[in-house]
Formats: structure tokens, C-alpha cells, sequence
């Protein structure tokens, strides 16, 4: 006779200790049903570029007959148009599929098995990757003061004598440390050989704190990139890194022992036609920040507390109403936001900048949630 009880008694028992050890980020959820307001995932309220559509429709329409082959395992196009636009050269630029994947690769490439840090409050995907590679991470507490808790403690950083990984613009924060500041962190890492990883996922909507243009001058300043946010191509999952030919070399050693063709023709095609059409870049740019601004105006009115976001989204709470309130007052209404249960941080509402009229529709939403539950 079958006994059932054992296959149900440990449902892991299969699991590598690896597997067992992990950590899975938590992604925003994509809702299939219609109806919702999703500003929960920092994707574009905007289209991507027409050339973009033209791009994908080739892809698949007259050139179709290709997609038997497999893609440019280097991108080489898509690299050329960057390494254009960021003033390097074709070795200093790695393609991958979304900046996750650089992200993995970067973890894998540089820290694995060794100490490094990033700020306490960040993008929370670096944790995972850590322990994936057995990257040896430490989580550096924020510093007090203005914005307490949001901003970067860099001295803490740099007192930890460790590279450093590090998202400017942060997330959730919003907040941007200046590119003098970054540049130097990575003067004062440099004296000591030990890189610094900036994550510019954000940084086309405040690129006066980038430091990708030129980076690759520097054998210790990796600069990782994305498609998904300003470029409106989250679906598309192309993401890229700017950097030293050595660090370049690295992050394909990493690709090369796991999946060498990680992007596919139709993402490749896509991406470089983004990437060609600076005119959609800026004009989707200029309308996210309008609607940033008068959103942020509108929510310091109800009370919040809202730092200005470098960002396309925005980070805040309300002093006398919880976070899971807000949160589930939102839901409740069929919009979507994004709350991080983590100490600290449990209260803010992270909030993706939408088109006009749905950010009205968040703030008419978030005055009947306080009128409810204030009165
Ligand atoms: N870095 C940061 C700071 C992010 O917020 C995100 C989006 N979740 C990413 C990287 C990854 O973006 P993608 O993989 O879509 O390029």
C-alpha cells in the first residue's frame, strides 16, 4: 500500500542546503484582473517610444525568420548605442536581462564568499543575491537628523572598510546622494582596492547625481543601469552595466558559467531603439517629475510626511495613521502601492508617480482614508 504521510511530512526534503538557506525577494505584486491602479512596482505610467513598438513589430513580423537563431550573446549593438550615450567604449558595457540580473552577476563576480556593505534601508533584493553567492553583506544603520532614518550614513559606510553596494537614488528612500559625494566614496575605496557598486536604476530622473557617464575611467566604480523604469520597458527585462573593461570582463565570466544568452532579439531590439530616442526619454521624464511635484504637494497638505524624491515614486507616511491602514484603505479602493513590513520603514507607503489623473485618484482615495479614520 502507498503511504502518502512521508512526501507530505517535509515538502523541502529535496532542497539543496543552498535552496534551503535562501532568502526569495519578495517582488510587487502584478495583478492579471483589470481595474487596479498599480503604482506599486516604479514602472512607467507612459508607453515606451513608438521606434520601440516599430522595433518590437519588426521583430516579429518581417524579421521573424531569425528568431530561430539565438541572439548577440554580447549585445554589441545595444552596447555600441550606450557606450554612445554614456561617452565609454563598446568593453566597458555589459547587457543583461533586467539590472537584477547584472545585479546577481555583480554579487557573484565581486563579493561572493567576501565582506562587503550597503545601507540598512535599500533596495532589498542585495540581501538576497548575498546570500545566493555567500557574499558575506552587513547592513549599515541610516544616519539621524534631517530625514532621519531615510538618509545614507556615508561615513558609516566607508568607517566599515568594505566595498560598498549602494542605489543612487536610493529606494525606497528617494533620496540622491550628490555625484561629488560619490565620487568621493570611491576615491577613498579606491586607496584601499575596494569597489563601489552604484545601482543608478533611478537615476535618469535626477542625473545630476550620476556618475555612469565616464565611469569606466576608474578601475573601482561599477555602474549598473535599467531599462524598465524611465525607458518605460519593464516587460522587456534589459538592464546594463558601465564600468572598467576588467570589471566588464568579470560580470561575463559570471554570465558565461550560468546562461550565455541571457537577453533575447525581440528585448535587444527593443532596448536599442529606446535608447536611440533621447527626445521619449526626457519628455517621459519631464511629465513623471511634473506629476511628482504636485502629487508631493498634495500629500504634504493631508499631513504626510514626504521627503523630495529624486526618484519616480515617492516615499511617505502619515504621522497619526499606520502604514497597513493606508495600505489596505488603498486596496480596498483598487489601488495598488507598496509597504515594506520592516522595522523602521513599516509605515511609509511607497508610492510609483502615475499619470495625472490617477495620482488625483490616490489623493482623493487617501483623504476619505484619513477622514474615515481620523474622525
Ligand atoms: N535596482 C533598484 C534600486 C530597483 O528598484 C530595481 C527595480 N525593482 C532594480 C534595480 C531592478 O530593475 P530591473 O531588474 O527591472 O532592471
Amino acid at each position: 500500500m502507498n503511504d502518502m504521510s512521508d512526501t507530505r511530512a517535509d515538502t523541502t526534503k529535496y532542497y539543496s542546503p543552498l535552496a534551503r538557506m535562501l532568502s526569495p525577494y519578495v517582488a510587487g505584486e502584478q495583478p492579471q484582473s483589470g481595474g487596479w491602479i498599480k503604482l506599486n512596482t516604479n514602472e512607467s505610467p507612459y508607453p515606451p517610444s513608438p521606434r520601440v513598438i516599430e522595433a518590437v513589430r519588426g521583430a516579429v513580423g518581417e524579421d521573424a525568420a531569425a528568431l530561430r537563431l539565438y541572439p548577440d550573446p554580447d549585445a554589441d549593438a545595444l552596447r555600441d548605442a550606450l557606450s554612445k550615450r554614456h561617452g565609454v567604449n563598446r568593453e566597458n558595457v555589459f547587457i543583461s536581462n533586467g539590472s537584477d540580473e547584472t545585479l546577481a552577476f555583480m554579487f557573484a563576480a565581486f563579493f561572493a564568499g567576501l565582506d562587503c556593505v550597503t545601507p540598512a534601508v535599500g533596495y532589498s533584493f542585495y540581501p538576497t543575491y548575498a546570500l545566493l553567492f555567500g557574499a558575506k553583506l552587513r547592513l549599515i544603520p541610516m544616519a539621524d537628523g534631517f530625514n532621519a532614518g531615510l538618509n545614507v550614513d556615508v561615513g558609516g559606510l566607508l568607517n566599515a572598510n568594505a566595498p560598498i553596494i549602494i542605489a543612487n537614488p536610493n529606494a525606497p528612500t528617494t533620496i540622491a546622494l550628490s555625484r561629488e559625494t560619490i565620487l568621493d566614496m570611491r576615491e577613498t575605496l579606491a586607496k584601499r582596492s575596494q569597489l563601489l557598486v552604484v545601482d543608478e536604476a533611478y537615476a535618469p530622473f535626477h542625473e545630476d547625481c550620476a556618475v555612469a557617464d565616464g565611469c569606466a575611467r576608474y578601475d573601482n566604480l561599477l555602474v549598473v543601469r535599467t531599462f524598465s523604469k524611465a525607458y518605460a520597458l519593464a516587460g522587456m527585462r534589459v538592464g546594463y552595466a558601465i564600468g572598467h573593461s576588467d570589471l566588464i570582463d568579470a560580470l561575463c565570466r559570471v554570465r558565461d558559467s550560468f546562461n550565455s544568452y541571457p537577453v533575447d532579439r525581440v528585448a535587444q531590439a527593443a532596448a536599442l531603439a529606446a535608447a536611440e530616442d533621447v527626445e521619449t526619454l526626457s519628455r517621459t521624464v519631464a511629465a513623471i517629475s511634473d506629476t511628482k511635484i504636485t502629487s508631493r504637494q498634495a500629500l504634504l497638505s493631508l499631513g504626510f510626511e514626504c521627503a523630495h524624491s529624486h526618484t519616480n515614486f515617492l516615499f511617505a507616511r502619515h504621522p497619526r495613521v499606520k502604514g497597513r491602514i493606508l495600505y489596505d484603505g488603498l486596496a480596498a479602493r483598487r489601488i495598488l502601492v507598496r509597504r515594506f513590513d520592516k522595522p523602521g520603514i513599516e509605515d511609509y507607503l511607497r508610492i510609483t508617480i502615475g499619470t495625472p489623473d490617477e495620482m488625483k485618484r490616490v489623493i482623493q482615495a487617501l483623504t476619505d482614508i484619513l477622514k474615515e479614520t481620523l474622525s
